[in-house]
């Protein structure tokens, strides 16, 4: 047994320079020479969870197994390193300063001034070592979000300095990612690269490795120059170029040798050389069919905004051998015009509101009606209903109770989540056991009778209404909570019509893709 090591990956010089990809890489090849790894993420805002934030600002709330609804960077991590998280493993100020503040009014500060140093600071520290030590990993990897310099992030960063002090230095790595921008002429600069190194070690961090971001790969002399000014070997600088595809990265950073430094600095050896991402990196490079799969969504032009579904529709094509392209379409631009799309398959993703609704409605109908391989998650299950409500069974006014008040509410709140209808208060979220019916096309493709998938919804099919569905061909073939909700539906009359009240996009892997996204992907070639 080897003493738990720390690898804390900071940023520098401006966000969105793919830490999280950074960090999820660094533990696929952890992963791949044999090590058991943990991943925290650490939010610096002061949300206590990103549940209430908005997919336009600030991309897709991804949900975990226990339901805690957390940032994208998450998804990354259980997608790169295999592992499921849950929000433990996602530290926010919110939570920080709600734990100190609980401790305080419990009295257990015991008369003392409660103050940044050193309480919101040890209370950072336990906890990570905390959930890496429970987690019976052998290396803890902590992604810090935001940006060196942040006031949100000062705490969080001072008490990594003070970690730095209390662990051996071998059991302990910081990784900076940092921009190396292109002038006009093309010359890659790393004068930003030499401010935010020169803003850590005002704190008193200093790195040991920079993965320097560029659109192309560093140049010897690039590397040679931050090596020199920011003081680390030139082999502990990485070049981490705009890659085709982030599953990509990880094999780059290998070609970087970026393994290798990182165990050498941590004292470990390589125990084996696992090569199952770069044999399904090398099928996703090698993918001779295509396809063309519409989603219809509100948030179609911030593309993180359903980054778990296009991960996904890619994992379901690595399987199906097939390049997975998608048409991004605003649901509002549906309402006004007649649908005619020429693709082959349409996704229906999540979603909460009236607006865009109907044109999703009319993406449905478009599907069913032209027998085209359609999907429909969490909020597309429900609009099918509704849709098939609508006009197959002649219900005109059909819809959800979320949208409007309507005699058939197809869609509608339990009787329990009536009393208690506080936005957000009775939300469904993350793993619950839902049940397959024997014989039907979900059986077919789970291949299995019990499968646990993560939920974020607060509607349900009225069960007074489903007996009228089935009648017409409208299969429930998944339920949970005894048979009270429905979780998946089928019309077998098509093609592949299918719909699944959970969202099975977030247990997704590359390497083990999710039945639902095969099954669309298989019926958009033909070979369901
Ligand atoms: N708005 C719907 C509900 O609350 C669907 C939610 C979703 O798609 N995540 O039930």
């Amino acid at each position: 047994m080897i003493a738990l090591k720390y690898i804390m990956v900071t940023g520098g010089v401006m966000s969105g320079l793919g830490k999280g990809i950074t960090s999820a890489s660094i533990g696929r090849l952890l992963v791949d020479m044999g090590y058991k790894v943990v991943p925290i993420k650490i939010d610096p805002y002061i949300n206590i969870d990103a549940g209430t934030m908005n997919p336009f600002q600030h991309g897709e709330v991804y949900v975990l197994k226990d339901g805690t609804e957390v940032d994208l960077d998450l998804g990354h991590y259980e997608r790169f390193i295999g592992v499921e998280l849950t929000g433990d493993h996602n530290i926010t100020t919110g939570k920080v300063y709600r734990n100190v503040i609980e401790k305080e009014r419990r009295g257990e500060y015991l008369g003392q001034t409660v103050q940044i140093i050193p309480h919101v600071t040890d209370e950072i520290k336990s906890w990570i070592r905390r959930v890496a030590k429970e987690s019976g990993a052998e290396i803890c990897l902590v992604e810090i979000g935001g940006t060196v310099g942040d006031i949100e992030g000062m705490p969080f960063l001072e008490a990594i300095r003070q970690m730095k002090n209390e662990e051996k230095p071998e059991d302990f790595l910081l990784v900076h990612v940092t921009l190396v921008p292109l002038d006009s002429s093309g010359e890659q600069k790393t004068k930003p690269t030499q401010h935010s190194v020169k803003e850590l070690r005002s704190i008193g961090l200093q790195p040991d490795v920079i993965v320097g971001r560029c659109a192309r790969k560093l140049e010897e002399g690039t590397k040679k120059k931050i090596s020199l000014f920011c003081d680390v070997p030139v082999e502990a600088v990485i070049s981490a170029e705009d890659a085709s595809d982030i599953y990509e990265v990880p094999l780059m950073f290998r070609e970087e040798k970026l393994d290798e430094y990182i165990i050498s600095k941590l004292g470990l050896e390589r125990r084996e050389s696992r090569d199952d991402w770069e044999n399904m990196v090398k099928k996703l490079r090698n993918l001779e069919k295509e396809v063309k799969i519409a989603v219809v969504g509100k948030y179609v032009d911030v593309q993180d905004s359903y980054l778990s579904i296009r991960e996904a529709l890619k994992h379901a094509g690595i399987e199906a051998g097939c390049r997975v392209n998608v048409l991004w379409i605003d649901s509002e631009e549906l309402e006004e015009k007649n649908v005619e799309m020429d693709v082959d398959g349409i996704l229906v993703p999540g979603g909460f509101g009236k607006r865009g609704a109907e044109g999703k409605i009319k993406a449905i109908e478009f599907a069913r009606e032209n027998d085209i391989p359609f999907l429909g998650i969490c909020f597309g299950f429900q609009l099918a209903v509704i849709e098939f409500a609508r006009h197959v069974i002649g219900w005109s006014d059909a819809n959800s109770s979320e949208l409007a008040e309507t005699t058939h509410a197809v869609i509608d709140l339990l009787p329990e989540q009536k009393q208690v209808d506080k936005l957000g208060g009775t939300m469904r979220l993350g793993d619950i056991e839902v049940t397959i019916k024997p014989g039907t096309i979900a059986h077919k493709l789970y291949g299995k009778e019990k499968v646990y998938e993560r939920h974020r919804h607060r509607y349900e099919v009225n069960p007074k209404y489903i007996p009228e569905f089935e009648k017409r061909g409208l299969i429930f073939s998944g339920y949970s909570d005894g048979g009270r909700r429905m979780e998946i539906l089928e019309y077998p009359k098509n093609r592949f019509f299918f719909g699944t009240q959970f969202h099975p996009e977030f247990k997704s892997r590359p390497y083990s893709p999710s039945p639902p996204f095969v099954g669309l992907v298989k019926a958009a070639l033909g070979e369901f």
